[in-house]
């Protein structure tokens, strides 16, 4: 069979969608690619949702993938507004919402994730959000207004990336911001406890009160409008409105529903996948955010939630389902800009996994590299308001190799020659 002749379909309409759907083009496939997503806008990029365009720095015209016209001028047919209800392996077909069947040679599951929601009384109310979608962003940012004109509050559930990211616009914007976390610290999953002080106090210095070892209990509220937030403490805070930022789910509905092995809930639950991104179904593949791939570095499968496992994994999984070699050793990679802290983070290293923190740089001026060792090795780096170095971070954790910490703390030590400064 030709390219000519066969038909790709891919599921979800974000980045990793999107970038798969170009690179089937830029790789010279010539068949059919239909496109079906839920949401009725074109493929736009989240992170400005949580930074620049709530902030109304960023245009909305901004936070597209592409112009609309690329896609006709690419050929990719889209399906907007459109829910995939059914994956029919055995006619190798797509079900929409509508009734519609698309039949595929070759699919690819980019179904992202949805926020959790909180599971106390009161989410009804309609001062509680959330933000995934650039219409929940498009509101939230017309609430921080108001809360910043009328000295309103607002109480953020968890102290995540966007729990913190949104804490900082909210205070741009003038707003009374509380955040409630049941961890000791912000970040705590990810960074551990020794640099998400660093970040308690960031926020602090910027007037953000923090509620630590709580949870919410319930939203209080009276005529439909948020009134208070009460924790498990017993404490109430006062709230006009409340962002639920406790952390997003993968879409495997349909995956599950199609009989696809999931990972395990210790992987991060998704769709399990080989370093290929291709599923326990040889023609079908999933990416992004719902994907728990095999990963060579850590040996074991991961599920990364972050903009360049999307950017990166569309491609890889375009490339595997054209029949060409798609393995990459990618490190996981993420970055967030909070007041004037810009950072990037290579690697994984969640609590228990590392035995030291080494800093670099000068961490109260917020300068500086924190690098997460264990037995010598770099598992993980963040390099905060200093630039260039992502690279060299990355080719450290790839090496496996012992590093001196003594240098690997000093600035005046290049870190492009550390990899080897003790035999591994
Ligand atoms: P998604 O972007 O979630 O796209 C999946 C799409 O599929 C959605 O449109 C969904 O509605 C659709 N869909 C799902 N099921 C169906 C179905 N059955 N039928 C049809 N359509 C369906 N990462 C960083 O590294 N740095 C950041 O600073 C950062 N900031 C962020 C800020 C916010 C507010 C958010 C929400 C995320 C942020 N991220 C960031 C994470 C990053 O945006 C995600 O990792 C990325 O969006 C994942 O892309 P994806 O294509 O896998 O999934």
């Amino acid at each position: 069979m030709v390219d000519a002749d066969l038909t790709f379909v891919i599921v979800g309409g974000g980045l990793a969608g999107a970038k798969a759907a170009e690179t089937l083009r830029s790789e010279g496939f010539n068949g059919r690619v239909i496109l079906i997503c839920d949401e009725r806008d074109h493929p736009y990029e989240r992170p400005p949702l949580s930074k620049g365009y709530l902030l109304g720095k960023e245009p909305r015209s901004k936070v597209f993938v592409h112009e609309p016209a690329w896609w006709a001028g690419a050929d990719v047919e889209l399906h907007l507004g459109q829910v995939a209800v059914a994956v029919e392996r055995a006619d190798k077909a797509v079900r929409l919402g509508d009734g519609t069947r698309i039949r595929y040679d070759k699919l690819l599951l980019a179904t992202g994730a949805e926020p959790r929601r909180l599971d106390i009384p009161g989410t009804d109310l309609a001062g509680v959000h959330h933000l995934r979608r650039l219409a929940h962003a498009e509101r939230l940012r017309g609430v921080l207004a108001s809360l910043g004109r009328d000295n309103g509050h607002l109480v953020i559930a968890g102290a995540g990336w966007i729990g913190l990211e949104v804490a900082a616009a909210a205070r741009e914007y003038g707003a009374e911001v509380t955040v409630v976390e049941p961890e000791p610290t912000p970040l705590h999953a990810v960074l551990g406890p020794e640099v998400g002080q660093i970040f308690t106090d960031l926020h602090a210095e910027h007037g953000v009160r923090f509620h630590f070892g709580a949870r919410l209990t319930e939203i209080a509220g009276q005529d439909g409008m948020v009134l208070a937030a009460r924790t498990d403490d017993g404490e109430e805070h006062p709230a006009h409105d409340v962002l639920a930022a406790i952390g997003a789910a993968p879409r495997t509905a349909l995956a599950e529903s199609a009989g696809l092995d999931l990972a395990a809930a210790a992987e991060g639950g998704g769709i399990a996948v080989d370093a290929s991104l291709r599923t326990s179904d040889p023609d079908i593949y999933a990416a992004g955010d719902v994907a728990a791939a095999q990963h060579p570095l850590f040996g074991s499968r991961l599920r990364v939630e972050h903009w360049d496992n999307a950017l990166k994994g569309g491609p890889v999984a375009a490339r595997a389902m054209l029949g060409r070699d798609a393995g990459e050793e990618r490190v996981p990679y993420f970055f967030s800009d909070q007041y004037d802290v810009g950072l990037e983070y290579s690697g994984w290293a969640p609590p228990g996994s590392y035995d030291e923190v080494v800093l670099r740089g000068d961490a109260p001026k917020r300068e500086f590299i924190a690098f997460w060792v264990r037995d010598g090795r770099v598992l993980a780096g963040m390099n905060v308001n200093v630039w260039d170095v992502t690279q060299d971070i990355q080719h450290l954790i790839r090496s496996g190799a012992q590093v001196d910490t003594m240098a690997l703390a000093d600035p005046s030590v290049p870190l492009d020659g550390l990899a080897g400064s003790l035999s591994g």
